[in-house]
């Protein structure tokens, strides 16, 4: 079975990085595309359990794809949700800081 905590990580830097540079107008198929990456997440990804969750916390709360700044938030508190569910300290999803560790911030 695949490392969870290493995926973990591995997946957050995509998926965090990805909307750090995605476009502050998104076009049309910018915006279809996301969606689909998003929600691919819970039928393919590789951890039954936190597949099932996430699908869940996306269902009661829709990805807002209309912007660089509103992606970023939305995934930040995605993120925030799974840290709550496993004890660990929530992030600040103020752009200033998601861009801080995402965009302009060296990677760990
Ligand atoms: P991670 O949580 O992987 O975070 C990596 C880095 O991201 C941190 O060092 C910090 O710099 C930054 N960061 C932290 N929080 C935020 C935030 N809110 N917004 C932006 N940046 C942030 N693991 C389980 O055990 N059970 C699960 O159910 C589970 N579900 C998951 C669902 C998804 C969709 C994903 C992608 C991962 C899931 N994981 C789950 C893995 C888990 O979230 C962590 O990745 C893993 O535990 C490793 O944690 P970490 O402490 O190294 O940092």
């Amino acid at each position: 079975p695949p490392d969870v905590e290493s995926l973990g990580r591995a997946t957050w830097s995509f998926l965090h990085t990805t909307a750090a540079y995605y476009p502050e107008r998104p076009t049309a198929r910018q915006r279809a595309h996301m969606l689909s990456l998003i929600h691919a997440l819970p039928v393919l990804y590789p951890c039954s359990h936190c597949a099932g969750d996430f699908d869940e916390d996306v269902k009661g709360n829709p990805p807002d794809v209309s912007s660089r700044g509103a992606l970023s938030r939305w995934l930040c508190e995605r993120h925030n949700a799974v840290n709550e569910k496993l004890g660990k300290t929530r992030f600040d999803c103020a752009i200033e800081s998601t861009d801080a560790r995402w965009k302009d911030g060296p990677a760990d």
